[in-house]
């Protein structure tokens, strides 16, 4: 018999509970006590939704993160929340989320002002965790309480529970040293916690305790694939049996070590790495379970059932009871429910599948494995019969988008002169200033204009008025930049929700669902568009706005776009074709756009790329590759215009410098990125590669209230001139101010503008 297991379910819950009731906490709105109420409710539903399989995780359920849980269960708080008397769960909050500095002094007295702690992306995903934080000095000491409550909990429902914990080695990969010292160092520490809390499952009676190493999927150096085997060795003596957990990848030059450490059982993404199944067949002692994550538990289509069956039912035939079945990876990067989706175009909805209807492919498939496929004739044959249509739907496949792919060739990517003929001619053209002053797109979404955008969706406000009420803003946002006296103005983005949304709303091939949040971070969800056709662009999709913000100034208008890799990467991306190839779709239908707003007169074209980073595969590798297709994706979409039309990207991340030659290869005539909390600092990539072309270095923490000083960003302007020669260099802020109000965002434009006169006069 094969054994049913799942890695990790989202706790956010199908209709966003977790977050609302962690915001109206967060506001005193409820008491803590029913806070945690609803996280019993979530976790009972969960284990009630998972119960049909033979384990379930304990343990995945977090309030705001799982590394930051595991940090509380290793008794590693950062020093500074330490000897909190209070709650917990607050000084969890604490740790998450900061106090920030303006509740300091009020705090002082008892907490003091507390930072938050660091968040970074979970491995490749869309997911941001808490950084655990060492330093030398660091010690450890056990808190069960958490696992041993979610686990009572499981028991009394009945559930045959696994608990879920991160392993010693990736634990310590995914924090930080504070003080630079060797975090590797600690693993002797830290060893006889986790020995110590296995024995604490041993007594609660559990059998199974799945522990997660997805730093395995990386490159390793010599010295952290030592600590694997010197962590394992020293938990192979606990009365629990391990099942290590692998995912988000293969496992390549690291699956014979993780075939030979002493644990009992090995689980592996088998959607990434197919063939590392039977390889890990013959590594493993013949004792050892393997667990194949055979449905994928990070995209959201139907799992061809016959397809996996057809190489599952061999592995079953050598494994016996051996074989487990799961998904690759935890749930929580899928949607909970499709059953949610009423408004759904019923064919696309009829090709997909959340978490919930993964487990039910689950069940499908162990049930075809133990006892034969007839068993379950029906559910196969439903699934075919999806699983054909989409492959020959005419929604997915539009002849004219393949022609065009196949007509791509490296002149589409290539600007006609080299940067500085182009810059002459903009020069003559724009007549811009010397330090010319311009912002990354956004201005204020108003509380007018979501209220106008929500009354629209409902249909209390027709799309004349609607038209209207955005005109209003927009022409609101250039009488404002008009007044401040920057010099490339923008629009300001009132129509758009949402950067990525808003033109997959316009784009054929996407479709959207009503429910379908995944967790960002904390409370944070994002509902990702799906990809899941051709793409192509019935109609231009900015250009009315962008002319319409033109007439209203004589100042040059950016227009304003999201590029091709932000678009593909900030989506759920059909998976029948290679990402690539729907980034080459996406590329031609935004150079479309281009080249429509360029006829249309813009001469400034911003494409921003605030995703190209994050796209970046997990191993260093397959960096070429991807940089090789999504630069080329970009100069796709940007280069096909004349000399005289400048194309602006905007990149809001700070780390260049294992990547510039690629970003310089995109050859944008001038590139804006976030750099005013590092001091300018990280333009020493740019110096240091001889970045060709155009830099905005932003000024201006978008991310704070605070409201910049002129002096400050003068000083912060004439270090990048140490770095940039100043006459490629551009004043704006760090990113678009969306989520900032005006009457921030007015003083910090105006000691922006008058730094920028400071800089011109004092040449
Ligand atoms: N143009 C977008 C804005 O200004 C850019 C946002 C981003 O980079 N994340 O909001
Ligand atoms: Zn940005």
């Amino acid at each position: 018999m094969v054994t049913t297991h799942n890695l990790g379910f989202p706790r956010i819950g199908a209709k966003r509970e977790l977050k609302f009731a962690l915001e109206s906490y967060w506001k005193s709105q409820s008491s803590r006590d029913e806070l945690k109420a609803v996280g019993a409710q979530l976790r009972e539903r969960h284990w009630k939704d998972q119960s049909r399989l033979d384990l379930v995780p304990a343990g995945d359920f977090a309030f705001y993160d799982q590394v930051l849980d595991m940090s509380f269960t290793l008794g590693n708080l950062p020093e500074r929340v330490r000897g909190f008397h209070g709650d917990a769960l607050d000084n969890a909050f604490r740790v998450a989320r900061g106090r920030s500095s303006e509740n300091a002094g009020e705090h002082a007295a008892c907490c003091g002002g507390v930072a938050a702690g660091e968040m970074t992306k979970w491995f490749d995903t869309n997911y941001h965790y808490i950084v655990p934080e060492f330093d030398a000095a660091t010690q450890f000491t056990l808190d069960t309480s958490r696992l041993v409550e979610q686990l009572g909990e499981a028991r009394a429902l009945g559930v045959n529970a696994k608990p879920v914990i991160i392993g010693p080695v990736t634990y310590l990969w995914l924090g930080k040293a504070k003080d630079d010292s060797d975090k590797l160092a600690l693993l002797p520490r830290l060893l006889p916690v986790y020995g110590a809390l296995l024995d604490h499952f041993a007594a609660l009676g559990i059998e199974w305790v799945q522990i997660d190493e997805p730093a395995l999927v990386t490159e390793l150096d010599a010295r952290w694939r030592d600590a694997f085997n010197t962590a394992y060795d020293a938990l192979s003596a606990r009365r629990v049996r391990l099942l290590l957990a692998t995912y988000f990848g293969p496992l390549q030059e690291n699956l014979e070590l993780a075939c030979k450490l002493p644990v009992d059982g090995l689980h592996i993404d088998a959607i990434n790495a197919r063939d590392e199944a039977s390889a890990a067949v013959s590594l493993l002692p013949d004792t050892s379970v393997l667990s194949v994550g055979a449905i994928n538990g990070r995209n959201i289509w139907k799992t061809d059932l016959n397809a996996a069956l057809d190489w599952l039912e061999p592995l079953h035939a050598s494994l016996g009871n051996r074989l487990w079945i799961a998904p690759s990876c935890s749930l929580l990067h899928t949607p909970v429910d499709l059953a949610s989706e009423t408004k759904l175009d019923a064919e696309i909805k009829s090709w997909l599948a959340f978490a919930l209807q993964k487990l039910d492919e689950l069940n499908v498939l162990a049930r075809a494995l133990n006892e034969g496929r007839a068993c379950v004739a029906d559910a196969l044959a439903h699934n075919v019969a999806a699983i054909e249509r989409r492959r020959a739907s005419s929604r997915v496949h539009n002849p004219a988008v393949k022609a065009a792919l196949a007509n791509i060739d490296a002149a589409l990517g290539q600007r006609a002169s080299a940067y500085e003929a182009r810059a002459k001619k903009q020069a003559a053209l724009l007549a811009l200033p010397a330090w010319p002053t311009t912002t990354i797109g956004s201005f204020p979404q108003t509380s007018e204009i979501r209220h106008a955008r929500s009354q629209f969706k409902s249909g209390q406000l027709d799309e004349a008025a609607y038209h209207a009420a955005m005109e209003r803003e927009i022409t609101r946002a250039v009488k404002e930049q008009e007044a401040l006296g920057l010099d490339v103005l923008v629009h300001g983005e009132a129509e758009r929700n949402d950067m990525v949304e808003y033109f997959g709303e316009r784009l054929d091939g996407y479709a959207f669902s009503e429910f379908g949040w995944v967790q960002s971070y904390g409370s944070r969800c994002v509902k990702p568009p799906i990809l899941f056709g051709d793409i192509s662009r019935p109609k231009p999709m900015t250009v009315e706005w962008t002319r319409f913000a033109q007439a209203q100034t004589t100042k040059p208008m950016k227009g304003m776009l999201t590029g091709p890799v932000t678009i593909l990467n900030w989506s759920f991306v059909r998976d029948d074709q290679p990402r690539s190839v729907s980034c080459q779709q996406l590329a031609l239908a935004i150079r479309e756009e281009v080249l429509d707003l360029e006829q249309a007169g813009v001469r400034v074209i911003q494409i921003d790329e605030a995703a190209l980073r994050e796209g970046l595969p997990l191993r260093r590798a397959q960096w070429r590759e991807y940089l090789r297709w999504a630069v080329e994706a970009f100069r796709i979409a940007a280069n096909g215009v004349r000399d005289e039309t400048q194309i602006h990207t905007h990149m809001c991340y700070s780390e260049f410098n294992d990547i510039i030659a690629s970003i310089a290869d995109m050859d944008a005539d001038v590139i804006t990125i976030e750099t005013s909390r590092s001091d300018m600092e990280l333009l020493d990539a740019f110096d240091d590669f001889k970045y060709p072309n155009q830099i905005g270095p932003g000024v201006y923490d978008i991310h704070s209230p605070n409201i910049p000083s002129e002096t400050h960003i003068v000083a912060l302007m004439k270090r990048a001139a140490e770095r940039i020669p100043a006459e490629r260099l551009w004043v704006n802020p760090d990113c678009g101010l969306k989520t900032r109000q005006w009457d921030e965002v007015i003083p910090a434009l105006r000691n922006m503008v008058a730094a920028a006169h400071a800089l011109r006069a004092s040449a």
